[in-house]
């Protein structure tokens, strides 16, 4: 199961978009985040002008594209949506923003990918709304300067570290999302089974909660498959039977921890003694990009307390031999 999007098929991206709650009553989780914002919402409708630019971090699955969306919803305006290693032209960029209506929500995905040039870009947009555009070719060309409609840029991102500092002062508001509780997703298991009509025991919601790496995508993606075992070995109904079996049979172990997890903490504790170790040595040992490593792996890894970051590198806690039944070796020495 991979945190991130690009493997779903197209029938569960369908049912994804039917379980992404659309406004602010419907999200669970993330309380601190979602009062701020139901206030900034309120203030913008109240004074009819657009939400100050918001930019959203925090790992893959959490919700950002997600609240982009009930932001839009909530201020009752449309929304375009992009992502920043698609925009690769500035002319790209003019289409869209010239084509925002008052108040509407530009939604710029992965926005640490932006090429520089089209970020410059962004900025006059960002501050004046205003932008510059070349007209005509050849000897002829010149640029002319024109006024948008006020909008509000969303941005997401895995790598608020990646952003430029220019770009991320032009957001007034910013906002880090939390890994969820096992209670969290509990709840929001049971409300997408409501929604897919899956019958599902309490038992059987908060064990699959309690193995979802503390993210809803992967909650509502273990429990499509649950329900493919339910309705195949079973009578359909979701019991915590049927679920032990789903989940065992996928692979996915006690604390929700997926294979490159459990590799990760495998290859600190066997190579290299359990650390500490450098982000990009260990990234070649377990043959998987360091971005990758830094942006979705080991946020869980450090919040979950298996391993901790120190000035040299990565080390594995007690807790993280303990999980995988490992016994410490000899003193590491100096
Ligand atoms: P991100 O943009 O952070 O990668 P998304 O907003 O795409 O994450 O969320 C992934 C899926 O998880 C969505 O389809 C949505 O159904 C679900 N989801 C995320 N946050 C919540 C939440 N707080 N409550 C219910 N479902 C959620």
């Amino acid at each position: 199961l991979d945190p991130t999007d690009e493997n779903l098929s197209p029938i569960d991206l369908d049912i994804e978009k039917k379980l992404r709650p659309l406004t602010f009553d419907d999200f669970t989780g993330q309380d601190q985040a979602l009062e701020n914002l139901q206030i900034f919402v309120q203030a913008a409708n109240l004074r009819d002008e657009a939400l100050d630019h918001t930019l959203f971090h925090g790992p893959p699955g959490l919700g950002k594209t997600t609240l982009a969306h009930i932001l839009a919803n909530e201020l009752s305006v449309g929304i375009k949506v992009t992502s920043g290693p698609v925009l690769d032209k500035p002319g790209d960029l003019a289409g869209l923003l010239t084509n925002l209506d008052e108040r509407d929500v530009l939604f710029i995905d992965e926005i640490h990918r932006l090429s520089p040039i089209v970020e410059e870009y962004l900025y006059s947009a960002m501050e004046d709304y205003k932008i510059d555009i070349m007209i005509e070719t050849g000897p002829n060309a010149r640029s002319v300067q024109i006024n948008l409609n006020p909008f509000t840029l969303i941005g997401a991102t895995t790598r608020s570290g990646l952003l430029t500092a220019p770009m991320r002062a032009r957001f007034g508001i910013s906002s880090r999302l939390q890994y969820y509780t096992t209670e969290l997703l509990t709840t929001i298991i049971q409300r997408s089974a409501g929604i897919l009509k899956m019958p599902i025991s309490m038992e059987a919601a908060i064990e699959i909660a309690g193995r979802s790496r503390g993210t809803p995508r992967i909650a509502n993606a273990l429990l499509r498959r649950v329900r493919d075992f339910a309705q195949i070995k079973g009578d359909g109904n979701i019991d915590i039977k049927i679920a032990r079996i789903a989940l065992e049979a996928l692979h996915v172990d006690a604390h929700g921890l997926d294979e490159m997890d459990n590799k990760i903490l495998t290859t600190l504790i066997d190579k290299f003694k359990g650390g500490p170790v450098g982000i990009t040595t260990l990234a070649t040992a377990v043959s998987e990009s360091s971005e990758t490593i830094e942006e979705v792996y080991e946020p869980f890894l450090i919040q979950q307390g298996f391993i901790i970051r120190t000035p040299r590198g990565r080390e594995v806690t007690e807790a993280a031999y303990k999980h995988l039944g490992k016994s410490k070796g000899p003193s590491q020495g100096g």
